[in-house]
């Protein structure tokens, strides 16, 4: 029973392979089966901020490595939510939650295996690109897939949890805008070492935009705030150092990147799962 477990992270097909085994060591309690197919859930879900940064960084590799469709490796978070559902392992829902309110809007995932079966698996990947861009639900979608872009199965999504997702992904989204403005109006009033202090704020406002348009497009806060943290502004023509200095200072001040993963489970409603859920590792 055990050589049917795969041993590895980011899988497309974990979810599948292990549900049966899953579902009988739930209804029987055999803890010992239940735990290390939870542990490699976790590995895909992660319950720690340090973890899931970890992961998103092995898929952006195994992406890069590989340029293929993520999805052929990658997990897939309707199917993690039902199994986590029916088989009773509430840990690995939020990072599931905060993926699907990623993939939300590219619920075609089906779609494109469907694709990629008919096409056979000797054929070429342009063969496949070419059959996916004819197909009219696939129109501007084909750019999206090869960047790593991923998909979900809605399908196998219930209503409570649609909502869930909806409101969560509306809760996080608030949440940021709400600490941008503040970290904003600090950063406007830096004491400017710009020429053109006017540029300046100008050029700041432009960057301003860009930050809030990524967070509105792709609904990924963690992966914005990641990108605040370690963004090195270019020297010439951008604003001054000091304004994007207090900017980012006021994100790491407040601790607003792990403060948000704590607060995943309230936004999407699983007050059940806030104890086992921390930015403690
Ligand atoms: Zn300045």
């Amino acid at each position: 029973m055990y050589r049917t477990i795969p041993l590895i992270k980011h899988h497309f097909n974990t979810v599948q392979t292990v549900e049966g085994i899953l579902l009988l060591a739930t209804k029987y309690q055999v803890d010992h089966l239940r735990k290390p197919i939870i542990t490699i859930l976790e590995g895909d879900w992660p319950t720690d901020l340090d973890t899931w940064h970890l992961a998103e960084g092995e898929l952006k590799a195994l992406h890069e490595a590989y340029d293929n469709l993520l999805d052929e490796s990658a997990p897939e978070p309707c199917s993690a939510i039902a199994l986590a559902r029916c088989c009773d392992v509430p840990t690995i829902l939020v990072a599931a939650f905060y993926h699907l309110s990623r993939v939300y809007d590219h619920s075609f995932r089906k779609r494109v295996r469907a694709a990629r079966d008919e096409n056979g698996d000797g054929d070429s990947d342009t063969e496949f690109a070419e059959s996916v861009a004819r197909d009219e639900h696939f129109e501007n979608k084909e750019d999206y897939l090869y960047k790593g872009g991923r998909m979900a199965d809605l399908e196998l999504l219930t209503p409570e949890d649609t909502a869930r997702m909806l409101k969560g992904r509306k809760a996080m989204v608030d949440y940021f805008v709400e600490h941008s403005v503040k970290a904003a109006t600090a950063a406007d009033e830096h004491e400017c070492a710009h020429q053109n202090p006017e540029a300046c704020s100008e050029n700041f406002m432009q960057i301003l935009g860009d930050i809030y348009s990524d967070v509105m497009d792709d609904y990924d806060p963690l992966k914005v705030l990641a990108t605040i943290r370690d963004y090195l502004p270019p020297l010439i023509g951008r604003p001054c150092g000091e304004a994007w200095v207090t900017y980012e200072n006021y994100f790491r001040d407040h601790q607003v990147e792990s403060t948000l993963w704590d607060k995943l489970p309230e936004f999407f409603g699983m007050s059940q799962v806030e104890a086992s859920f921390t930015t403690d590792v």
